[in-house]
């Protein structure tokens, strides 16, 4: 198990010299179990909460908003924002992500912009990026296998939806403190839309390349606004992700069709007299080539091959 994750800041907490703790165990910091699940609490505030000056800090805080996160104690011991026995403290690895699932009290203190089940694209990302890195390090798979329930459905020692200890210790994947066992009540993270974040943590397949020629290509770059051209008819990420985020589709470089990328494609330049068609694959005339090169040249004088 590790201690400290380079990727997580740990610098000087806002609130001054505040200390954080582990969980203790005969006044000694509490280890972690070896295959501990991942968990995750809402903070209920707009940003890096105080934890009651270390009573009540988890091991990490993810701040989807400002895309920011901290570590608050090694991984390889357990935390303190969960109720009840040591042994519930250290069969988890406790990650608090900014933001309310309660939104009454959202609503109440003017914070709907931190209203988790609202939380857009980008903040799920950078959720799945950050709770992927943890699940990485500490040995938790990307899954999850219990019900999620909305607050305030989601609280209560009776919610129907927490484990029981033995389960909890043995619980493989990631869960919400909704699910932690008696004695804990409280039902974040509520209704964030932990489907999503899951699907996101996902490993990428591999990027599949998608051959054109070379001058389609140039051309299809030179429409998204690409000042650099390629010298292979092969689409790589430079150029997908463009065109992802031109036709408002997940913007992760994945060409996850290529017959329908291709058709896209012949669709959006259709308009153009060029002369030309794509293909997903195979050699271009010498004279095709050239009208398309020639026609580059004229649109954008300062297009280099
Ligand atoms: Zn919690």
């Amino acid at each position: 198990m590790p201690t400290w994750l380079p990727e997580f800041s740990r610098d000087a907490h806002p609130y001054g010299s505040l200390a954080f703790y582990p969980a203790l165990s005969g006044g000694q910091p509490a280890a972690m179990d070896a295959t501990p699940c991942g968990l995750a609490h809402s903070t209920e505030s707009p940003n890096l909460p105080g934890y009651e000056g270390g009573a009540t800090n988890p091991n990490f805080t993810i701040d989807p908003y400002r895309m920011a996160r901290r570590q608050h104690v090694p991984a390889n011991v357990g935390s303190r924002a969960l109720r009840g026995s040591v042994a519930i403290a250290c069969a988890a690895v406790q990650v608090e992500i900014v933001g309310y699932c309660d939104k009454a009290t959202a609503t109440k203190r003017g914070h709907m912009a931190y209203y988790l089940p609202d939380l857009g694209e980008a903040g799920l990302k950078y959720l799945a990026e950050s709770l992927a890195i943890i699940g990485k390090a500490c040995g938790i798979p990307a899954t999850s296998s219990v019900k999620w329930k909305a607050y305030p459905a989601s609280a209560g020692v009776d919610n129907g939806i927490r484990l029981s200890l033995a389960a909890f210790k043995s619980y493989a994947g990631w869960l919400g403190h909704q699910h932690a066992p008696d004695p804990n009540f409280h039902g974040d993270p509520g209704a964030l839309n932990m489907t999503r974040v899951l699907q996101l943590m996902q490993p990428k397949p591999a990027t599949q390349t998608l051959e054109m020629s070379w001058a389609a290509h140039a051309r299809l770059r030179y429409v998204l606004g690409q000042t650099t051209f390629p010298t292979v008819g092969v689409l790589k990420v430079d150029t997908v992700t463009p065109w992802q985020q031109r036709m408002g589709t997940t913007d992760d470089g994945v060409v996850s069709n290529p017959s329908s990328l291709v058709a896209a494609v012949q669709a959006y330049l259709s308009d153009d007299s060029i002369g030309y068609s794509l293909k997903a694959s195979g050699a271009w005339d010498t004279a095709t080539r050239a009208a398309c090169e020639d026609y580059l040249l004229n649109k954008n004088g300062a297009f280099t091959r």
